[in-house]
């Protein structure tokens, strides 16, 4: 499966913003967007025009992509499901998106980022229904009950996401359970219930020319 292997870093430096792709790293000052906030590269710096039109549609679609750590082929084909289903094509993009199992492990602090959580998904640590699921894209529905498998619970990686989640929110369409850890998709997220810097009708402007 193909997959990005370079240094994630770029990414965000390259989008001018934390994507918060690496865990605890994110949250410190050796973030190299704090240190150095240009675009990665020789020209990184000289990079200064404002960017517009096609531009501006191009780094929103790209920023969203990176921050859900997808590839392209399988960005395109979730804005493809989203146009042909009735409703806000957008935002059944990011809908889409957020169902997706390593997005809600995140979400439910079982991991301190989504690559994270896509590893413990692969790593075949979490079920859903009381049946493992190894597959980062599995989309959840209202109703399912994710929890980490009994080996995974005293893994320091899910140790130190339980701890650092437990001073934060759990997204409002999701219910957690952090002793034992487990969840549960109380409804389909709503597009305001998604707090992404994202304005995803660039996404559908870029894909529909
Ligand atoms: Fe992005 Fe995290 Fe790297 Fe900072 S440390 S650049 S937020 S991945």
């Amino acid at each position: 499966m193909a997959r990005y292997k370079d240094a994630v870093c770029r990414l965000c430096r390259r989008e001018g913003m934390k994507l918060f792709l690496k865990g605890p790293k994110c949250f410190t000052d050796k973030c190299p967007v704090e240190k150095r906030n240009f675009a990665p590269g020789q020209h990184g710096k000289d990079r200064k025009a404002k960017v517009v039109g096609y531009g501006l549609q191009l780094r929103e679609k790209q920023k969203t992509k990176r921050i859900y750590f997808t590839l392209e082929t399988q960005f395109r084909n979730y804005f493809e499901k989203a146009a042909r289903k009735p409703g806000v094509t957008g935002e059944l993009l990011l809908q889409q998106l957020e169902r997706r199992l390593d997005n809600v492990v995140y979400r439910l602090g079982f991991a301190i980022s989504r690559r994270q959580a896509r590893q413990i998904v692969r790593h075949g640590h979490i079920d859903v229904n009381g049946r493992r699921v190894n597959i980062p894209s599995y989309q959840v529905n209202t109703g399912d009950e994710i929890q980490v498998r009994d080996k995974a619970k005293k893994f320091t990686v899910v140790e130190v996401a339980r701890e650092y989640a437990s001073h934060q929110p759990v997204a409002n369409w999701l219910e957690v359970d952090r002793d034992n850890l487990k969840g549960r998709v109380l409804n389909l997220p709503k597009r305001e219930d998604i707090n992404l810097p994202v304005n995803e009708q660039l996404i559908v402007e870029l894909y529909s020319k």
